[in-house]
């Protein structure tokens, strides 16, 4: 049975502790997409850890992570985080893909000096490399996992590469020029170091769907930030949709039975773009302060992340595209302090009001229609069953659940792997 664990919202809804729980019973966890620029934040007897490109299975011995084809594969990023989950005693498995594409150290440059030269009209990126990664990719100029096997074409490659990334590091931006035997020499180390876990890993995943074997795959980022169905060009590059799972790792599409959407009982957000039912001030500090585990904070950047009220309206367009069959709503304990709670319900545009969600320009111009519901005023984190929470907090669920049409099956109520309440 083949599941999806993707963000209905614009990312850091919590994937990475629900797809860490459901790893339970999983055989393989897969990244389909996006790069070292996710921050799934962990928290479970090991620690607290932020995965940044690793699957979310690694907590699990007998799980094979996998690293699809999907995904801008950061092979120094990997060598950092291997050695910050070795060093905490955990030992995992892993596959990559032999069709991944490499993220190489220019696409990271590229990003940061773009985002300079962009000034105030930049995009607010990670600046892990991924728009000029993913660029490069459907420019056809990228490498594969494969290539790095073949020196003398690898070679040949990169002196491509580089005699035009440096006509515009030097003409464009007024940077230094990127050394391409320096390149070369660095990507013939990362292939030994990589070597024993390069595989045909949709080959891997076919077959283990054949067997009947639990897979995961693992979004990135959520809706809102898909490349063709986000707000665009607030948008991240690679598509966030469960959709893309089985092009990012390679088997049919049918096979994705279960589509589980993500998303948070309030809204944040990080980067620049417009955000309908975001709140400001005072009252969102307090949000910012009290949100995820440990505030609102970006698990990959530290910057804090914007917030607002659950916008239904997002959400539900969100669950749609992604064609959720079920919703977890994570964080549902933090909204306990508030003596009520809103609820963006639809957006209002030139007098006029709107249930669906609208492209970037009205996106900025819309305000959003707000319905307060009464809060719980209390700690619900300990609570072991959905019928136990405060009725405020039952009644919370259920108005969201009619909002975006689709069950919730799951809310949790803390961010340890154990704080969830099943419907
Ligand atoms: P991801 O990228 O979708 O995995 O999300 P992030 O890890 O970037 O952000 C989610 C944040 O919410 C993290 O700080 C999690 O530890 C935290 N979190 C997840 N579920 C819950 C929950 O139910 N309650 C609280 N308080 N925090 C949660």
């Amino acid at each position: 049975m083949v599941k999806a664990i993707v963000g209905a919202n614009w990312g850091d809804e919590g994937k990475g502790k629900i797809t860490d729980m459901c790893a339970d019973s999983a055989d393989i966890v897969v990244r389909f997409q996006g790069g070292a620029n996710a921050g799934h934040t962990i928290i479970n007897e090991y620690g607290r850890f932020a995965l940044h490109l690793l699957p979310s299975g690694v907590f699990h011995k007998n799980i094979i992570n996998v690293i699809g084809n999907g995904v801008a594969f950061d092979i120094s990023a990997l060598k950092r985080e291997m050695t910050e989950i070795n060093e905490a005693g955990i030992e995992f498995k892993l596959a990559v893909s032999d069709r991944a594409q490499i993220l190489l150290h220019h696409h990271i440059l590229m990003d940061t000096y773009e985002e300079e030269r962009l000034g105030d009209k930049k995009f607010g990126s990670t600046k892990s490399g991924i728009a000029p990664f993913y660029s490069d990719k459907y420019a056809k100029v990228g490498i594969q996992v494969w290539e790095l096997f073949e020196k003398e074409r690898l070679l040949e490659r990169l002196k491509g590469i580089y005699s035009k990334v440096n006509i515009l590091f030097k003409y464009l931006y007024g940077k230094e020029e990127v050394d391409c035997m320096a390149v070369y020499k660095e990507l013939l180390d990362y292939a030994e170091f990589i070597r024993p876990y390069v595989a045909d890993t949709s080959k891997l995943l076919r077959q283990a769907v054949k067997e009947g074997k639990n897979i995961l795959l693992e979004g990135q980022l959520g809706t809102l930030k898909d490349t063709d169905h986000g707000i665009y060009p607030y948008v991240t590059s690679s598509s966030t949709l469960a959709g893309y799972a089985a092009v990012g790792v390679g088997i049919p599409p049918y096979e994705i039975k279960d589509i589980i959407a993500i998303t948070k009982a309030y809204s944040s957000a990080v980067g620049e773009g417009p955000f309908v039912s975001e709140i400001f001030g005072d009252e969102a500090e307090e949000l910012r302060k009290r949100g995820g585990d440990k505030g609102e904070y970006g698990a990959k950047t530290g910057r804090p992340r914007r917030v607002g009220w659950f916008d239904a309206v997002a959400t539900r367009y969100g669950c749609e595209l992604q064609g959720a069959t079920e919703v977890c709503m994570t964080c549902l304990d933090v909204l306990g302090y508030l003596d009520e709670i809103k609820i963006c319900t639809a957006y209002e545009l030139d007098g006029k009001e709107y249930t669906d969600f609208l492209t970037t320009d009205a996106l900025y111009r819309a305000k959003p229609v707000l319905t307060a519901l009464k809060g719980w005023k209390s700690d619900i984190r300990g609570i072991k069953s959905f019928d136990e929470l405060p009725e405020e907090a039952k009644a919370y669920v259920e108005f969201v659940e009619k909002q975006i049409g689709v069950k919730i099956s799951m809310v949790s109520n803390g961010p340890e792997r154990h704080e969830i309440l099943y419907r």
